[in-house]
């Protein structure tokens, strides 16, 4: 697989990362079959989290014994020194090797203060320094805060959501890691599951020299669509372009990405998938929404107390509770009309 020099790391990642917060969702056994599968077939990029619950393990179990001959990146939540030494620890020991080639903050609400010998950029610089982690990365949903970081010179990677479907404001930070020389990893590439021609969200990432888009895969056919499209990489033409116009138009303004920042939700809403269910419906086969499951999943959103959870930690700001009432009286209209009787 084509190779592509992720800034200033000078680390050589596949062009095509692979993104593994999805494999959380199968077994043991599946994960590593994928994993695996992708290592064999050129991947040599893998990006984690410690919030990914057993992701790690999972890579752990399944390429401990191909560990130099791939990059890992993972991520950590903590927010102070002795918590991401803590959990570097965690991370090192669960995926079975002595170091990390990169070790995000995740998505922080703001960049920690370098001088405070106690924040979380002070840890991260000390787990370097330990040899914990090669390098040292951000992400964020939040532009400014990319921006910021980006600004602060003080990181070695970026991650954050770009697509297709990004605003021009959201790409300008495609030329601002480059002229910084700062890795810029796209997570997202996909939308979030809404952009559903791959080839097409393909073709759009390899217009750049400098954006490693990390494509979250859970199942086998997911991989062997990027591994078919790595051999023969489709070039953006103009039926591409229409694609994407379309996307644009469609999906214009606010939408839920289905980051899934604002759970836990006290009544237990899953709201990732049902506060964009109006798209989902659109865009993807619906008879696996149109169930007794689904029905029961959206009608809770009738027991949404109104708390403000979700409201306050969407990245996007979303007013995540009325998204939620509109997305539960398109889907009743729909299921009426199109659910299986
Ligand atoms: S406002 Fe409603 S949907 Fe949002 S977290 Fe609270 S209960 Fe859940
Ligand atoms: S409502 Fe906001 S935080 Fe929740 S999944 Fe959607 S985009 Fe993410």
């Amino acid at each position: 697989m084509e190779k592509i020099r992720l800034g200033r790391t000078n680390l050589m990642v596949s062009r095509s990362g692979f993104g593994a917060l999805p494999i959380q969702r199968v077994s043991l056994d599946e994960a590593r079959l994928i994993l695996r599968k992708a290592y064999e077939n050129g991947f040599n990029f893998f990006d984690t989290a410690r919030g990914y619950t057993d992701s790690e393990d999972k890579i752990g179990y399944a390429l401990s014994d191909v560990r130099k001959d791939i990059y890992i990146a993972t991520k950590t939540p903590a927010n102070d020194r002795v918590s991401v030494l803590r959990d570097i620890e965690t991370s090192l020991e669960k995926m079975k090797t002595d170091y990390v080639d990169i070790l995000q903050l995740h998505n922080p609400k703001q960049l920690p203060d370098p001088n405070d010998p106690e924040s979380a950029y002070s840890g991260l610089v000390e787990a370097r320094k330990k040899g914990l982690a090669r390098f040292i990365g951000i992400t964020s949903h939040k532009l400014s805060l990319a921006l910021e970081a980006v600004k602060s010179g003080l990181y070695d990677t970026v991650q954050f959501p770009l697509s297709s479907l990004s605003s021009e404001e959201e790409l300008k930070l495609i030329d601002e890691c480059k002229s910084a020389d700062i890795g810029l990893i796209a997570m997202k590439a996909l939308s979030g599951g809404l952009i559903t021609n791959a080839a097409t969200a393909f073709a759009f990432f390899r217009q750049f020299d400098n954006v490693v888009p990390i494509w979250g895969i859970q199942r086998e056919r997911e991989l062997d669509e990027f591994i078919a499209l790595e051999k023969n990489p489709p070039v953006l033409d103009d039926h591409m372009l229409e694609i994407i116009e379309k996307d644009r138009r469609e999906l214009a303004g606010s939408f839920c990405r289905g980051c899934g920042y604002c759970l836990p939700c006290p009544a237990d809403i899953p709201i990732p998938m049902a506060a964009r269910m109006f798209l989902l419906l659109r865009r993807s086969p619906s008879e696996g929404f149109l169930t007794d499951r689904w029905k029961e999943n959206m009608e809770r959103i009738e027991n949404c107390t109104n708390c403000g959870h979700c409201r306050q930690h969407c990245p996007y700001e979303l007013d995540t509770p009325e998204l939620l009432k509109y997305n539960l009286a398109d889907y009743r209209e729909y299921y009426a009309r199109y659910a299986k009787k």
